[in-house]
């Protein structure tokens, strides 16, 4: 897949590359890990919270939610969100909210994530935090003893951080790590290009020490050419970093031993090795770099490259694997959307007519004939009897429940809003950029405003 461009970026400017590790530098396969985190987070809600022993009969349907959506955790509703933060699709639970009702509750608002009830599903970790939550709102609408729906919003997360950091999921992973994790010999590849071009290399994740170790073993170690070992590889490894508070605050740096993982303070400025938490000036200070050199790679949109957008001006690149599936629908689906747009211009050319003859009612009522008017909105009728067909073909290349993750019906969702303001570069998974030498100029479109049409 191609590398997408939003901002001017010179990879010869880079000189250090720095990565996230969790589905970015490894990628995983998230629907058999976020349907483990589903069974593991049912089981932690029945032991610690209480929940009725039922909710481990639920099954794990992972088209219920697409990456950024929000939850409005009051409502108990799922929400896709326009550019403008206006809802346009709601559902509850897993009903879909008729649009007379979606309109009453939301019409007049914008949603603010900033607002505690609002809860963004903004990364492949969160597909299982999503679907639970529709699943157990549907449940406590059929009658269930469950919380009220902002509490089951707080003890589906409650639960899931805790199966991230007990050692219950991870445990499961390495001990069955082909089911979960993608090997990639191309990454690999393209990190040792990167050394060979005298790019530094770091990882800045929020994985612990130990799970970073076997995930860049399994992944990166097997494929190596010119390495022993991806240690030798990254000049400055960083765990536990907390993004996004790795880039607003300025945390100390612990350094780790690579040999025994124990850990030590750190005094004075970072040289090449193994470190944890911190602050991301302090690593540009030490590199001795302006942001402007350093790139930083992630697949979260607001851990790994919104705040950091904010507060330093690094260079960001965004990896997205859903758009993989959603670039794949857009081309099967071109043919349709070329008859839509075909209708929509025949729509708007009617609609034009019809405001001449509705003109010549008030201006020139002698010329005006009744029949001409009846004929035209039978026609606009049609056609948008024909547009409700092919758009109804068009949806089902898409998300069956929610569409397309990129847009929000016409305009562009909050989510691609955000991807087109803050990521400089995006793709579909980090190995994309070995299409690309390390000193590829990469440009953008240039975007078509709407007087320039
Ligand atoms: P990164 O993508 O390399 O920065 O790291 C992601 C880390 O965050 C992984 O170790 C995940 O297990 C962890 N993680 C992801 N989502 C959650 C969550 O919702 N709660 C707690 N930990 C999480
Ligand atoms: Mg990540």
């Amino acid at each position: 897949m191609p590398v997408f461009v939003n901002r001017t970026l010179n990879m010869k400017k880079i000189k250090a590359i720095g990565f996230d590790m969790d589905y970015t530098l490894v990628r995983y396969k998230t629907e058999a890990f976020e349907e483990f985190v589903h069974q593991l987070v049912r089981e932690k809600l029945v032991e610690l919270k209480n929940y009725p022993k039922e909710i481990m009969d639920l099954p794990f349907d992972f088209d219920l939610v697409i990456q950024g959506l929000v939850i409005d955790k009051k409502r108990g509703n799922l929400l896709q969100v326009s550019r403008y933060d206006k809802v346009k699709i709601a559902h509850h639970g897993s009903k879909s909210i008729p649009y007379k009702e979606q309109q009453q509750i939301y019409k007049n608002k914008v949603i603010d994530l900033n607002e505690s009830n609002f809860q963004s599903l903004d990364t492949n970790f969160s597909v299982s935090n999503g679907v639970l939550y529709t699943q157990l709102v549907d449940m406590k609408d059929a009658g269930f003893d469950l919380p009220d729906f902002a509490q089951l919003a707080d003890d589906i997360k409650f639960a899931i951080d805790v199966a991230h950091s007990d050692g219950s999921l991870k445990g499961h992973a390495i001990d069955n790590i082909d089911k979960f994790i993608i090997q990639d010999p191309d990454v690999a590849k393209l990190l040792e290009r990167f050394k060979r071009f005298g790019k530094k290399l770091i990882i800045a994740t929020n994985s612990e020490w130990w799970w970073t170790k076997k995930l860049m073993e399994y992944t990166i170690d097997p494929f190596l050419e010119e390495h022993k070992s991806w240690m030798d590889l990254f000049d400055i490894t960083i765990c536990l970093c907390c993004k996004p508070r790795f880039f607003t605050t300025n945390n100390m740096f612990l350094k780790i031993d690579p040999e025994t993982g124990l850990m030590s303070n750190m005094e004075g400025k970072l040289t090449n090795g193994f470190y944890q938490g911190g602050w991301g000036g302090k690593l540009q200070e030490d590199l001795g770099l302006d942001g402007e050199e350093i790139l930083y790679v992630g697949d979260h949109i607001f851990g790994d490259v919104l705040t950091l957008k904010k507060t330093f001006n690094w260079r960001t690149a965004l990896v997205l694997d859903p758009i993989e599936y959603e670039i794949e629908a857009i081309n099967k689906s071109k043919n349709i959307q070329e008859e839509i747009d075909k209708l929509m211009a025949k729509k708007q050319s009617l609609e034009h007519n019809l405001n001449h003859i509705e003109l010549k009612k008030h201006e020139d009522p002698e010329n005006f004939k009744k029949e001409d008017l009846n004929k035209i909105y039978a026609e606009i009728d049609r056609v948008d009897g024909q547009i409700s067909e092919f758009l109804e073909d068009y949806r089902k290349f898409f998300n069956p429940y929610w569409g397309e993750m990129m847009r929000a019906g016409q305009e562009e969702s909050r989510f691609a809003d955000q991807v087109e303001k803050y990521a400089c570069i995006y793709m579909t998974k980090v190995s994309d950029l070995l299409e690309y030498t390390p000193k590829t100029y990469f440009r953008p479109i240039k975007r078509i405003l709407a007087h320039e049409i």
